[in-house]
């Protein structure tokens, strides 16, 4: 096993900063010979350690684009994930991230994958892509949103491949739309130095960032909605609850609200839930109400509630996925900011929605982020 110091210490630097990561998403990985190390699913970036890291072969990643896979999605996932599980190093028993295709294209030593909302407010901006070409076009390739899992990983070969006949060298960044960033270089000096003045850029084209100044809530009415909700919830119901000026004006209308009517990466699915919820007002009838057209349109509760003149509580089946929840939908409060300088917000498609929704791979994310 070779030394996996430098990359733990990388990870752990990103995986550590709300601002690159949030919860299990991202992950990262390092090249030594014909040997990839990368982020075993269900691991966390900020807390790993190298026994998180699951060992791949890499010719047998590689031998994976000889292969033909069903068009059928269902089945070219489970086709792909089974070829993927069966390139770990012998003895290897974890699971690896489903990115992992994806990290073995970049030949560079070391890859950082992550979900920073400023540069979200690119990925999820109509104007999006406008801005990626006038900021990061000589460095870096643009992804357009595919469904995760072997169809991404086939989108960034072919990007990738672009860029290199075209300029002659590697891009040694990517921004991948509705989804997140990417960096690769030979050491993590050059991930330091790349990702942060890829940052600085992005913010010298942010017209407009986050309030997330809290503000306070009427006592009463604060009590008031989370019994009505926690009932609504049924037995066992976690809630957690915050207010601040990015909230209380998008729930200020159906119109201010359209920001956040719809999804901006699969992250926020995995642990925000699809669609939050705006009640209409704060009384119990008015959640109620909301509460059960919601279901009865989508199946299952609301983990995001947004009462206007109050907050966005979360609510869920454990205090850590309710936290989660919570951590994912501020996030999105920052994304739908940070996209006002990109065009205004650009949501996820209700067919890419839906295969989110269902994908196998994310619905192991979501139970290993519930605690089952
Ligand atoms: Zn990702």
């Amino acid at each position: 096993m070779p030394d996996l110091s430098k990359l733990v210490a990388l990870s752990r630097l990103y995986g550590g900063d709300p601002d690159w990561v949030l919860a299990g998403g991202g992950n990262t990985s390092y090249k030594e010979g014909d040997r990839l190390y990368v982020k075993a699913s269900g691991t966390s970036l900020g807390s790993i350690s190298e026994d998180g890291f699951c060992a791949m072969d890499r010719s047998a990643l590689d031998a994976m684009w000889e292969a033909s896979y069903p068009e059928e999605s269902e089945a070219r996932e489970a086709a792909a994930l089974a070829d993927l599980m069966a390139s770990r190093l012998p003895g290897e028993g974890k699971r690896p991230s489903v990115e992992t295709l994806m990290h073995g294209l970049f030949p560079q030593a070391y890859v950082v994958h992550t979900h920073p909302a400023a540069v979200n407010g690119i990925t999820c901006g109509r104007e999006g892509r406008e801005a990626f070409d006038r900021l990061f076009a000589e460095e870096g390739i643009w992804v357009p949103f595919v469904d995760p899992g072997y169809i991404l990983a086939k989108t960034v070969r072919a990007a990738l491949e672009e860029f290199r006949a075209r300029k002659g060298r590697l891009p040694s960044i990517m921004l991948m739309q509705n989804h997140g960033f990417l960096v690769a270089a030979e050491n993590p000096a050059e991930i330091e130095s790349i990702s942060a003045r890829a940052m600085a850029k992005v913010a010298g084209a942010v017209r407009r960032f986050p309030d997330l100044s809290a503000r306070s809530a009427d006592a009463l009415a604060l009590a008031e909605a989370a019994a009505t909700l926690a009932s609504l919830r049924g037995a066992g119901a976690c809630l957690r609850f915050v207010s601040d000026a990015e909230t209380l004006a998008l729930s200020g209308s159906r119109q201010a609200f359209a920001p956040l009517s719809s999804s901006f990466t699969p992250d926020h699915i995995v642990y925000a839930g699809h669609e939050f919820l705006l009640a209409d007002s704060a009384s119990a009838e008015g959640l109620r109400s909301a509460w059960a057209a919601f279901v009865s349109r989508n199946g299952s509760p609301p983990r995001i509630v947004l009462v206007p003149g109050l907050g966005a509580f979360s609510c869920a089946a454990s205090a850590g996925a309710a936290a989660t929840a919570l951590l994912l939908y501020t996030d999105a409060c920052k994304v739908a900011a940070f996209a006002e300088s990109f065009g205004g917000a650009l949501h996820m498609t209700k067919e890419k929605i839906d295969f989110i929704r269902n994908w196998e791979v994310e619905k192991y994310r979501s139970a290993v982020s519930a605690g089952k």
